[in-house]
């Protein structure tokens, strides 16, 4: 059995990867589609993807894959070669992160999970086989002219606050599973109506048109691709954007600018911003809004708490998160529920 797994350090694989004289690409995909035994999918995939000097993270599940990869640009069409040889990846559409140096992996993890998106529904009868009808950026902007259209956006709440579409509904709640049997709940009134889904990359919104359609749901849409192919769809056929605002995205810039909009507001003074932050206290590290100026009064924290906390010298400070609870910033527990902590989900 070959080594289906890293036996060097962290360190060195990192130090490899900056010594690395090819340019990576970073790739993400999905595919909703039957796998009945992951296990064994998994270390297929594992030795095909190793031997290309594929890095990354991948979640297979027995309802399909989530990648996020980079691969040496050499490799980038023996790696499409054989992603699409693997039936249902046939055609699989492959993002290509742009503004992206591809030193984001250094190893490959494929993990085996329950699902690609957790979801909560119990429901055996509940298939990923049968979903909306996708739309593009195109089809997006001209359903959005009509009355009869509701549009659903599938993301948590500190993405939908700096940048969603216009007129989108929001459903309340910080976790997909939650969302889920409220978008059900919440659309009895429209059941009528064309009710299209959206998320970031699409993975999301996907899997929520199904559930609206096992729900007895009948014109449910969701954008293809998600907000990432929308906006640049929109940009090269010089189609309107309809988003506005920023789209929030999981990497070190914590959001892509769609629209010049600043549709949200610093967390702590009120003023127009839409700058996603984690707050400077490594005991604390929420993510929230703040604005220029308050980044200079609060050294970039979230409240004079962790301020205060944050300009201890370093002894101190660990001194003070020994007392702490995982997960748990005592100064800022006042804030929590509102507020979320940085999670690196898509
Ligand atoms: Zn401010
Ligand atoms: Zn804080």
């Amino acid at each position: 059995m070959a080594v289906l797994h890293n036996r060097v350090s962290q360190a060195e694989l990192k130090q490899r990867l900056y010594e690395e004289k090819e340019k990576r690409s970073t790739i993400s995909f999905y595919q909703y589609f039957p796998i009945s035994d992951p296990k064994q999918f998994r270390d297929d995939l594992y030795k095909a993807l190793n031997a290309l000097k594929v890095f990354g993270r991948i979640y297979v599940a027995q309802e399909g894959i989530n990648a996020q990869i980079s691969v040496p640009e050499t490799n980038f069409e023996a790696l499409q070669q054989y992603l699409y040889s693997i039936e249902p990846l046939n055609g699989v559409r492959l993002n290509i992160a742009v503004d992206d140096d591809g030193k984001s992996f250094w190893v490959l993890k494929i993990k085996v999970r329950e699902k690609i998106v957790a979801d909560g529904i119990n429901d055996p009868s509940f298939s990923m086989e049968k979903k909306g009808k996708y739309v593009n950026a195109e089809q997006m902007n001209r359903l959005l002219t009509d009355n009869n259209t509701v549009v659903i956006d599938m993301r948590n709440h500190y993405e939908y606050e700096v940048g969603h579409f216009v007129k989108a509904i929001e459903i309340p709640s910080d976790t997909f599973r939650e969302q889920l049997p409220m978008a059900v709940e919440m659309m009895q009134p429209h059941k009528d109506k064309n009710i299209i889904m959206y998320c970031t990359g699409g993975i999301r919104c996907e899997k929520a048109s199904a559930y609206m359609l096992h729900n007895g749901f009948n014109n449910v849409f969701h954008l293809e691709g998600g907000i990432i192919n929308y906006a640049s769809q929109a940009k090269q056929a010089g189609l309107e954007s309809q988003f506005i605002g920023k789209n929030f995205v999981f990497d070190d810039r914590l959001g892509e600018r769609v629209t010049e909009d600043i549709i949200a507001k610093c967390h702590q003074c009120g003023k127009p911003a839409d700058t996603h932050t984690n707050c400077k206290n490594d005991g604390c590290h929420l993510l929230f809004i703040q604005c220029a100026e308050c980044a200079k009064t609060y050294d970039g924290c979230c409240t004079l708490a962790c301020q205060s906390v944050y300009n201890l010298p370093p002894e101190a400070q660990k001194e003070i998160r020994k007392g702490i609870e995982e997960g748990i910033c005592i100064p800022c527990l006042v804030w929590r529920d509102a507020r979320v902590r940085h999670r690196s989900s898509s």
